[in-house]
């Protein structure tokens, strides 16, 4: 039987290949990390021609879309895998059809998200005129130029308060004393109250506004943080534009399609806005003749305009994704299409983690990956020690340790699921996995846990199907919403128990 071939596409820093290197003999693998772009015909066919070979193919998030029309002219494809849980550019009900699977990472990276990062990057730069006057002093042109904008008491304008506007709009507030607005179409002050106490900020911290061109005209900085969709493609447009403040400031580090492109070069090459700062375009890479490039920003009264090339995903994380590609939970715990394969994929599993002890049952279906017992152990018996477990979040695949605490596994034992009739206790403060306490272990049963006995309030709620009849708790969301009378008969960690006797002195 021949290699199964794997592509990994729009590696754009080369940086895949040591974290496929170990699947590297039994795996055919192929890089491509020149994009080309399927909305173009020539470049369509070519992509085609390219991909069509392939049984697995690694897309990079959005660099390479994948609809229908793409995909129905690669019958040798069995697994799509992206970076990130969210593709919007791959036509997944088609994939569903055809039964290929498709699978992501749900990793989250700690700390304040790249894209946050490079925002503030460009805001400073922006603000301070740092690649204009790097170039000056380098050309040999004048020493001071304009006199750098200060932030303090401005306004940034967010569009869009998610995860990464509201991010960007705290560091606004605590590193530089800024007000903040936002605006998007469904934006309450309800909504924006709820993301500023969600981040540790008094209420009123974010202001909704709900004309949107009383936001345009009242923001010093605006930030662009929507998804990229129908409803929002072109959200800023002509008339946006044209509301904003001279001395105003755009950074779109979000899509490029978000802004009305035509609109913006215009405004820009009429000084309309003091500058703008775009991390993201359409189409990317930008072609070398765009007017992005091309156009003598900053002089002869146009405005200032600094271009990073998507930088706000460029970042150190991809190793990361990259890794957990081929790390145990990657296609248990990130499902992103809910079909079973026509046929099953050669798997890119590392070595098993407690051979002899765990035998682990993968499924390319939806949670469907299970643990079994290889060995017999009597009732309440020490089954494993955990001994690879790092810190971790609140997350799918991340195990509760304490109030606050969370540990990633890192091991075959992620694969044990929830059962309301459990084989095993995780006890997470001796850090063992024991045999339950009511009946022994034999050879072949299914490793399970009780969710609840760690998680206080899950990160995914999930309608149990066990099988144990009228002992299935059914909706299983953590401890916190289960009756005493629910979590009756169950061993339970010490912080779960700690924190229900505070749930119900509190009642
Ligand atoms: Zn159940």
């Amino acid at each position: 039987m021949s290699k199964p071939r794997f592509a990994i596409l729009d590696d754009y820093q080369g940086i895949a290949a040591p974290h496929f290197a170990h699947v590297e003999d039994r795996v055919e693998i192929a890089h491509f990390p020149e994009t080309l772009d399927p909305r173009d015909d020539a470049q369509r066919d070519a992509l085609i021609e390219r991909l069509r070979p392939f049984d697995v193919i690694l897309a990079m998030r959005e660099r390479t879309p994948f609809t229908r029309e793409t995909l129905a002219q690669l019958p040798n494809l069995k697994l799509l895998l992206t970076t990130g849980t969210r593709n919007l550019s791959l036509d997944i009900a088609y994939c569903a059809e055809r039964g290929i699977p498709v699978a992501g990472t749900a990793r989250r990276p700690v700390g304040t998200p790249s894209t946050v990062q490079h925002t503030w990057a460009l805001i400073l730069a922006l603000a301070r005129h740092v690649p204009r006057d790097d170039a000056a002093l380098k050309a040999g042109a004048y020493w001071q130029g304009s006199l750098g904008v200060s932030l303090a008491g401005k306004t940034l304008g967010i569009v869009g308060l998610g995860k990464l506007g509201s991010s960007v709009a705290k560091i606004a507030i605590e590193a530089f004393s800024m007000k903040v607005i936002a605006w998007s179409a469904n934006l309450t002050q309800e909504k924006a109250d709820q993301a500023a106490e969600g981040l540790g900020l008094a209420k009123g911290s974010f202001v909704a506004v709900s004309e949107k061109l009383d936001f345009f005209a009242r923001a010093d900085v605006v930030s662009l943080h929507n998804v990229l969709s129908e409803r929002s493609r072109g959200v800023v447009g002509k008339e946006e534009l044209s509301a904003m403040k001279t001395t105003g400031l755009l950074v779109n580090t979000s899509r490029g399609p978000l802004i009305n492109e035509e609109a913006l070069l215009e405004v820009l090459n009429a000084g309309g806005i003091q500058g703008a700062a775009i991390d993201v375009f359409d189409p990317e890479p930008l072609p070398l003749d765009s007017r992005w490039r091309t156009t003598a920003w900053g002089r002869d009264g146009r405005s200032e305009v600094i271009l990073s090339p998507h930088m706000g995903y460029g970042d150190e994380q991809i190793h990361g994704w990259y890794d957990e590609l081929h790390s145990p939970d990657s296609i248990k715990m990130a499902p992103i299409a809910v079909q079973e394969p026509t046929s099953t994929p050669t798997p890119l599993y590392p070595p098993a983690t407690h051979p002899g002890l765990i035998r682990v049952s993968r499924s390319t279906k939806a949670f469907a990956s299970g643990a079994y017992s290889e060995v017999s152990l009597p009732a309440g018996s020490l089954f494993a020690k955990i001994t690879t477990a790092t810190p971790g979040t609140k997350a799918y695949t991340s195990v509760q340790t304490g109030r606050d605490t969370h540990i990633e596994l890192n091991s075959d034992l992620v694969f044990c699921n929830h059962s309301c009739t459990p084989s095993l206790n995780f006890d997470m403060h001796k850090m063992e996995v024991r045999v339950v306490d009511e009946r022994p272990l034999s050879a072949g049963d299914a490793l399970t846990f009780f969710y609840p006995s760690s998680e206080w309030e899950m990160d995914q709620a999930f309608q149990c199907n066990c099988g144990s009849g009228d002992k299935c708790k059914g909706l299983i969301k953590g401890a916190k919403g289960m009756s005493r009378k629910d979590l009756e008969g169950y061993w339970l960690n010490p912080h779960i128990e700690e924190l229900l006797s505070e749930r119900d002195a509190a009642n």
